[in-house]
């Protein structure tokens, strides 16, 4: 019985394929060369399925995909699900979760104005901070809100800072780090036990080389 692996388009799933290929898992054609979404591996009997970033956890959750790899901020914005554990830290696609803001400009008081696509991730940091806000949803490009004065702070994903710095605005609290994690469904944590642990285990031996 063969494991099926969601992972997310882009830049995870670059970063992921040769983790996988050390584990020996390698896709049956070449992902870039193709439009299909599930592809069979060369050994082992299992699909990939590339997916959206943000319907990883509900394939895993919902047990079309066995095993889903997806960074911490995508498990986060998901929620409480009670489908899947996470159970493994890929240690790549490290960056943080922050608030910025543009350089030199307080925040006001009073209700905080805050653009972002991480709905949750905000509400949840805001709640935490007793802070009030309105809350503006955006798909990307959360950058540009200050700037348009749609908002006075964005939450976003920060790595080098060079996009802030491109746009005018500066860093101010880290929400939480963020890095890609493994999570598995429940179900088949049991059903498929030997399988899923033994990924696990050879992963975590290619992470910790
Ligand atoms: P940077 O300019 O290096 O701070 O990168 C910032 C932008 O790159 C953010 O707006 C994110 O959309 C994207 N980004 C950087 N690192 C990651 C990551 N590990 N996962 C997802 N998106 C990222």
């Amino acid at each position: 019985m063969g494991l099926i692996i969601a992972l997310n388009k882009g830049r995870i799933f670059k970063e992921c394929l040769p983790l996988l290929a050390a584990c020996d898992i390698a896709p049956d054609e070449d992902p870039d060369a193709s439009r299909k979404l599930i592809f069979e591996t060369r050994t082992g009997g299992h699909q990939i399925i590339i997916a959206r970033s943000a319907d990883v956890p509900t394939y895993v959750e919902h047990g079309v995909a066995d095993i889903g790899i997806t960074g911490k901020d995508t498990i986060l914005e998901y929620g409480g699900a009670m489908g899947f554990y996470e159970m493994l830290d890929l240690g790549i696609g490290k960056c943080r979760m922050m608030t910025a803001g543009p350089v030199g400009v307080p925040e006001p008081a009073g209700v905080l104005r805050v653009a972002t696509k991480f709905i949750n991730i905000t509400k949840d940091y805001y709640r935490q901070q007793e802070r009030q806000v309105s809350l503006i949803k955006l798909s990307g490009a959360m950058e540009i809100a200050p700037l348009l004065n749609l908002s006075d702070t964005i939450v976003d994903i920060v790595d080098t800072g060079n996009t802030l710095v491109a746009n005018g605005l500066e860093a101010r609290a880290t929400i939480c780090d963020i890095s890609t994690r493994l999570i598995v469904n429940r179900a088949s944590m049991k059903t498929k036990f030997d399988e899923v642990n033994e990924l696990i285990q050879q992963l975590e031996a290619v992470v910790a080389s």
